[in-house]
């Protein structure tokens, strides 16, 4: 059966770009006469606004859509922690210190998020107290999986390069978050049954690094989709962070939820803002 989820972080309100990948996630499972999860991403301590998730519900059910709630983040810590100990037993994380700014100037390359973290830590005694990150040696952890691929509905069969994003970190300590977006985000689809990981294709680098993290700790591997993305009339996504129109101020205006829901299933999208190529080609 297929399962998609639609998992938000409640650290600002959600604009049009997720009433479109909720839509894209609920419709897909719908048409397959599957099950649609919904799932608060909590665990970003510092930026985490718990009043939020009850916004996200409300914003959910004014574009008519209908879901399953499974446990949020925070309530999953000890799975996290149990994970990344199994990792750190398999001689597959070392703890890091190094400081972004420390990051950037070192690193050679860059990666799909950023600088590619240059293994300064690599290697190193992993007794040293204090706060630190854990990070995944990719290298070390590739030659104990051995090569992986894994499917995107939309683009195809995939070779996994989890390598060009460098040792992610898996364990921040220094923020008081028992575990990364990668780790938490890996185990949670797999605790709950997600068949197809639906997201925006600005995440498509990340599934390179998931799938390592399936392999390595035993987990079903899914299918992906990963939808294309609503752009700005200068071209940017949009973001959070940049202000988009929420969604909440427009239900809150009167609007009419459903009716919005429909032009975004059909294409016809509200003024300045256009719908990326996707991954399969198509507009
Ligand atoms: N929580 C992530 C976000 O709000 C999405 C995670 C995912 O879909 O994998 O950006």
């Amino acid at each position: 059966m297929t399962v998609t989820r639609f998992a938000p972080s409640p650290n600002g309100s959600l604009h049009l770009g997720h009433a479109y990948s909720a839509i894209v996630a609920h419709d897909l499972a719908k048409s397959r006469g599957g099950r649609f999860l919904v799932r608060i991403e909590d665990i970003d301590g510092t930026r985490s606004r718990p009043s939020l998730a009850e916004e996200f519900r409300a914003d959910l059910a004014w574009l008519g859509l209908e879901w399953e709630e499974v446990p949020a983040q925070s309530s999953r810590l000890a799975s996290y922690e149990a994970a990344a100990t199994r990792l750190r037993e398999m001689g597959l994380l070392y703890p890091c210190r190094c400081t972004r700014a420390e990051i950037a100037a070192a690193a050679l390359t860059k990666g799909p998020d950023g600088p590619v973290y240059p293994g300064t830590c690599r290697g190193a005694d992993d007794d040293f107290a204090g706060p630190v990150a854990w990070r995944l040696d990719v290298r070390k952890a590739l030659a104990q999986s051995g090569p992986l691929t894994w499917i995107d509905e939309l683009a195809g069969e995939q070779i996994a390069r989890p390598d060009l994003a460098g040792d992610v970190v898996l364990v921040r300590k220094e923020a008081d978050t028992p575990a990364s977006y990668h780790l938490a985000v890996t185990l949670d689809d797999a605790a709950d049954g997600v068949s197809l990981v639906t997201r925006g294709m600005d995440l498509f680098a990340a599934s390179h690094v998931h799938r390592l993290l399936q392999a390595l700790l035993g987990l079903p591997v899914p299918v992906w989709h990963h939808h294309a993305l609503l752009l700005d009339a200068d071209g940017t996504k949009l973001a959070k962070r940049r202000n988009s129109p929420s969604l909440a101020n427009r239900r809150r205006a009167g609007e009419d939820g459903l009716a919005l829901a429909t032009t975004l299933r059909e294409g016809r999208l509200p003024a300045g803002i256009t719908l990326s190529e996707g991954l399969d080609g198509t507009p």
